[in-house]
């Protein structure tokens, strides 16, 4: 990897670090989930980078994918598990990065965050050049299993690459033994973000459970509607064709048509939704994730504090 290209990804780790710390800091009992988005995108910009996708706000049994819509009057209750879940880019190159923020907690969410707190760790400590993928989800299974919780199952880590968030290695939080040499290894300048989310429920795997909130971009399509096709265009360059919220299409049209411009572009298949995600049995779900860099010898975790 270029230095130029380093500087970036840390850059965008920095802005990163400093952005979730400010939203976790917001986040309290009957505060507004919209306005703690919204801050903290802010905060992006003002730090100088942009949002790489919208500030995720899932709370208890919600693991991931919800965004507050326009509007949206939904607060922090008084007894929560809130993962904030962030991601920035500098010219394209991505930091994504999230926290658990308890409120009105008890010992039990405590052990559920520290286990995916220790499930991260656990990743950072094994990821170096040449060992395969299967090694790490094994080290995070164990560390996660000591505090005699769960790893969600059907939710993982992922490779990035440049404009490209979901880059096609998929870093699992279990390692079942027949994947093992199927395993893909990991090359030195890789860059992955590492995200075990850990429950108590004895049926750890998620499913879409709320309207999409967040959308992505299909890839070489365009509205065939003229009227459609221009705001598409302004769209995609206003996100560099990375996911976007509803609510960011105020920038474009009256907030009352939000949601029929959406639907217009869902048709023509121009974008697809990113459904909310979470545990139909309403257990409470724990979150921690770091990017990093991987090294001949180990990584480099671009979120933290450099
Ligand atoms: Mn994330
Ligand atoms: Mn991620």
């Amino acid at each position: 990897m270029s230095e130029a290209v380093q500087e970036r990804f840390l850059k965008a780790g920095q802005i990163a670090y400093q952005a979730i710390d400010y939203t976790c800091q917001r986040v309290k009992a009957h505060t507004s989930l919209l306005d703690i988005a919204e801050t903290g995108e802010r905060k992006i910009f003002e730090l100088g980078g942009k949002p790489a996708f919208p500030i995720n706000i899932s709370v208890n049994h919600h693991a991931a994918h919800y965004t507050p819509s326009y509007g949206d009057s939904a607060k922090v209750p008084k007894k929560a598990l809130v993962k904030i879940d962030l991601g920035v880019h500098v010219d394209g190159y991505i930091a994504d990065t999230a926290r658990t923020v308890i409120i009105g907690g008890d010992a039990e969410m405590e052990r559920l965050r520290e286990a995916a707190e220790a499930g991260l760790r656990a990743a950072i400590e094994t990821i170096r050049s040449r060992i395969r993928v299967w090694e790490v989800s094994k080290e995070i299974h164990k560390a996660i299993s000591g505090f005699g919780v769960r790893p969600i199952e059907n939710l993982t880590g992922h490779t990035i690459e440049r404009f490209n968030l979901h880059a096609g290695i998929s870093v699992p939080a279990i390692a079942p033994t027949s994947e093992r040499v199927l395993s893909p290894r990991l090359k030195e300048d890789m860059v992955i973000a590492i995200e075990p989310f850990t429950t108590y429920s004895p049926t750890p795997r998620i499913s879409n459970i709320g309207e999409a909130q967040i959308f992505g971009f299909a890839q070489h399509k365009n509205p065939k509607d003229p009227n459609l096709r221009h705001l598409y265009s302004q769209m995609k360059l206003s996100f560099a064709q990375l996911p976007f919220a509803a609510r960011w299409l105020s920038e474009f049209v009256p907030p009352e048509e939000i949601n029929s411009t959406l639907s217009s572009l869902m048709g023509e298949r121009c974008i697809h939704g990113y459904a909310v995600l979470g545990l139909h049995d309403r257990h409470f779900v724990a979150q921690a994730e770091h990017t990093v860099i991987v090294t001949k010898d180990g990584c480099i975790v671009t979120t933290v504090n450099q």
